[in-house]
């Protein structure tokens, strides 16, 4: 029999054994990673057979327990660390974010309470007034949040939007409202705003979906109109989306153009940059979120292009007050200990409670890396992008979306014109095959067309070469 103790916590020389173990295996995954498929075939039965091997009524020990996780994600997982997962914006997790993670594990600062874990809160307080900076607001004004994710941080937006807008919201909820309040995003917009559109209570007939012009930015003049023809119809428009750098293809609002229109129609503007946000870190590029400064809330994600392990979203607002009057509770059994200090505890300015330390693997990547490091590492990724389009272009594809961001999307006209969605997908299907590279398929003015992108720091032009290589093999066999 186990002594009691170390059921749980293992000694001291078995914590070291298996750390040490783990991290070399870790340390394999980050150096070998390019020597396997890159995606794994989707065979229910085996993944599930894998899932239940290991049995609770009979444990096993923690190195047996630790391989037959690492050979079941080795085996069956699309390895967005690869350096040519050219996917969504899922990075390769900078080895600092990695250990951050197991830090917050470990030492398990309770976040929800200020006087619980005062450093761990500072420390966020730090870092997210310096984002905040480099997005342009005021570091003494700005307000904010870490989030799971991108999607948390816009759920924030709409309950603060709706909290500013309508001061009974919070106490008497929507249905006291004499109005009906809508609000507007882009048809390229994320899909969050539609799970926002319903966990706030509005309803997904509140979201009003904006046509995007040719080149898939919010048509600004239909933005307009459909705001017009809201209050000629007796709704109430509150909140206008803008999105800095589609999910899709990486496009960017005229937000700028669309603060302007927000500010005439005192509307709250909320910025949804979760990817392409980190482009204000790099001087080149900043300009392409012209304007995000007049926003009343953003929307970022660190764990896209900051290179952090997921989940690390951010929400940040210029109105100091709006996290309170939205999130602001008090409750018995939370901790006084810091009632009389000039602090605030977290629980207060967000949908989460208990909360871990997101922030801590963006402080480590950032004390570490540095501003400087990131804007080199960004340029670099940028410049893959641009080497991506030469090179296709050298080889006859076309690339059909305009953005300065590493998000190509691309096809062969002439073929797809006679042969439909059917080449994209088998060009996918090659691609994916080959467990060489990852790429996907997305539809763009109804033609489904292939998207890469630069997700992963590690990218080298050798890597876009494979890539440039693979597409023009499978099209070649697909033209046999
Ligand atoms: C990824 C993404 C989201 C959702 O963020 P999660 O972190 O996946 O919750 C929202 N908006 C945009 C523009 C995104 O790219």
């Amino acid at each position: 029999m186990m002594k009691h103790s170390s059921i749980l916590n293992f000694d001291s020389d078995e914590r070291i054994d298996i750390g040490t173990y783990l991290l070399e295996q870790i340390n394999d995954y980050m150096t070998n990673i390019h020597e396997i498929p890159i995606s794994p075939e989707l065979n229910v039965d085996s993944v599930k057979a894998h899932a239940l091997k290991l049995s609770f009524e009979h444990p096993v020990n923690a190195r047996k327990a630790i391989d037959h996780i690492l050979e079941g994600l080795r085996q069956y997982q699309v390895h967005t660390p690869h350096p040519r997962y050219f996917g969504l914006y899922n990075p390769r997790p900078n080895f600092m974010g990695i250990l951050a993670d197991t830090i917050t594990a470990a030492f398990n600062p309770q976040l929800a309470a200020w006087s619980h874990a005062p450093i761990a809160v500072e420390v966020e307080n730090y870092v997210l007034k310096e984002i905040a900076s480099k997005f342009g607001y005021s570091a003494e004004t700005a307000d904010g949040t870490f989030t799971t994710g991108g999607a948390e941080a816009n759920l924030t937006a709409v309950l603060t939007a709706l909290t500013h807008h309508f001061p009974s919201y919070a106490k008497e909820g929507l249905r006291s409202l004499p109005v009906h309040p809508v609000m507007y995003a882009s048809a390229e917009s994320h899909h969050s705003l539609v799970k926002a559109a319903r966990s706030s209570g509005l309803g997904t007939d509140s979201l009003r979906i904006i046509r995007t012009d040719s080149e898939m930015h919010i048509d600004v003049r239909a933005l307009h109109h459909q705001i017009q023809v809201d209050r000629d119809a007796g709704y109430t428009p509150f909140l206008i989306i803008a999105t800095g750098g589609t999910t899709g293809a990486g496009v960017i609002d005229p937000i700028n153009e669309i603060a302007n229109l927000a500010e005439r129609e005192q509307l709250w503007l909320h910025v949804d940059a979760a990817y392409g946000g980190a482009a204000v870190f790099v001087p080149e590029l900043r300009d392409l979120l012209h304007g995000i400064d007049r926003a009343d809330s953003i929307t970022f994600d660190a764990h896209k292009w900051m290179s952090v392990p997921m989940g690390a979203g951010i929400y940040i607002t210029r109105h100091k007050d709006i996290l309170h009057k939205a999130f602001s509770i008090t409750a018995d059994y939370m901790p006084k200990e810091g009632a009389d200090l000039d602090v605030i505890d977290p629980f207060t300015h967000s949908i989460q409670w208990s909360r871990r330390f997101i922030g801590l693997k963006v402080y480590l990547s950032l004390v570490t890396a540095g501003w400087e490091g990131y804007h080199s590492i960004l340029q670099h990724q940028t410049e893959m992008g641009n080497l991506l389009r030469r090179e296709l272009g050298r080889s006859n594809w076309k690339v059909v979306n305009d953005t300065v961001l590493p998000v190509i999307c691309f096809t062969d006209p002439d073929i797809q014109s006679k042969s439909q969605s059917h080449f994209t997908s088998y060009i996918c299907q090659e691609v994916l095959r080959s467990g060489q590279a990852w790429i996907s398929v997305y539809e763009i003015n109804k033609v489904s067309v292939l998207r890469a992108c630069i997700t992963n720091y590690d990218t080298t032009e050798d890597d876009i070469l494979v890539l440039i290589q693979l597409l023009n093999g499978a099209r070649a066999k697909y033209l046999e």
